[in-house]
């Protein structure tokens, strides 16, 4: 038996469970559980990382700068106040880190991203979730379940595994009611895809509290739309002192060369995240309709997935379906760990694989 004792908290994280990607004994699966891009990622993102293979050898820049100034330059936003990640997933990690620790509490909505409470407890912090209203964010419930431990708020707008979102209005309604005190971190990993008119991914918070509270963060990735999962690239659009303490607590090296430079390529295309957010508008409703007009319940998404409710009786319920799903070579994303036994969610994939998991679907419900 090891002498070791980690930290407390650290034995009390279920560790995260990422989407299957493999059956046994199917070898082409269509793999719908990770909220990956069905267009993959631009060609000259491709290219870029590709020309990396001659500077294995090198360092990459630790500060990032010029994938920094080709988001800044991308999105109207100040370099000096993007930091980037290992995925968005490390600076979910990092600043849970460097804001929240033993005796604190981080805030989150009760189907919130599996991340939230891992970061928490990895830091030695308390996750707490406030209630949701219809699978979405309830700005109220979260207000009232703060408490003076309360020392991050997180909320994904639109949130994962639900696909709801809410309004630029609820989520300033959700900034004014926090003590300053508390910093808000505003994960819009799904922003690209949105298209709705009340809907702001979160920099004009960020930017109103610089030089006042500086307590809003904005978190975007590149493993989304861009299609760039595997390099694992994310950015913080934070406060000048956030930006700092983030830069403090980084490690040096924290985004591969290839990483840097195929996020680089992939911003200046961006005819190619067009096409994928056009993909998305096309059958992202085509499926949320074929599975209503089979009689499940898709809760309405503006993410490139889709989360759908199952009838309760045995032979129907999310379960089976998943089961069937899978013989089909078709593999969807389990939910329990949310608190969704009765749901499954499903990325929107390429035309062929949303028309063959509808298929298999109608099959399914018979
Ligand atoms: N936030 C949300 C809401 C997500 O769904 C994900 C991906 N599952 C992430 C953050 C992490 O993304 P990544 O680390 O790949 O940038």
């Amino acid at each position: 038996m090891s002498a070791l004792t980690p930290r407390p908290g650290v034995m009390g994280i279920d560790p995260y469970v990422g989407g299957r990607s493999e059956l046994p004994g199917i070898d082409r699966v269509i793999k719908l559980s990770s909220n990956e891009s069905p267009l993959g990622p631009s060609p000259r993102a491709v290219e870029a990382y590709r020309e990396e293979e001659d500077h294995l050898a090198e360092y990459p820049d630790g500060g990032a700068e010029a994938l920094r100034a080709a988001i800044g330059q991308r999105y109207g936003l100040d370099p000096a106040c993007i930091v980037c990640g290992c995925g968005s997933d490390e600076l979910i990690s990092l600043l849970t880190r460097a804001y929240a620790g033993p005796g604190d509490e981080v805030l989150f909505p009760q189907h919130g991203f599996a991340m939230y409470p891992i970061a928490a407890r990895g830091a030695g912090a308390e996750p707490v979730t406030a209630p949701e209203t219809n699978l979405t964010t309830d700005v109220d419930a979260l207000l009232a379940t703060v408490t003076e431990r309360t020392k991050i708020v997180f909320i994904a707008n639109p949130n994962n595994p639900t696909g709801s979102y809410i309004s630029s209005e609820e989520v300033a309604r959700l900034r004014s009611g926090l003590p300053d005190s508390v910093l808000l971190v505003l994960d819009a990993a799904y922003a690209e895809y949105v298209t709705r008119n009340d809907y702001a991914a979160g920099e004009a918070l960020v930017e109103a509290s610089a030089g006042g509270p500086e307590n809003v963060v904005m978190l975007r990735t590149f493993s989304k739309i861009y299609g760039l999962a595997a390099v694992r690239l994310g950015w913080a659009f934070c406060p000048p002192s956030v930006a700092d303490v983030l830069n403090r607590v980084r490690n040096p090296f924290n985004v591969t060369r290839p990483a840097q430079a195929a996020g680089i390529a992939a911003l200046a295309d961006i005819a190619h995240v067009d096409a994928a957010r056009e993909h998305n508008d096309i059958w992202l409703p085509w499926l949320a309709e074929a599975l209503a007009g089979i009689g499940l319940t898709p809760l309405p998404s503006v993410g490139n997935f889709l989360l759908v409710r199952f009838p309760a009786d045995a032979g129907r319920n999310a379960d089976a379906a998943n089961d069937f799903l899978n013989q089909k070579g078709i593999i969807p994303r389990k939910v329990g760990n949310y608190g969704l036994p009765d749901c499954l969610r499903i990325t929107i994939g390429t035309e062929d694989e949303t028309k063959a998991v509808a298929a298999a679907l109608t099959e399914f419900m018979g």
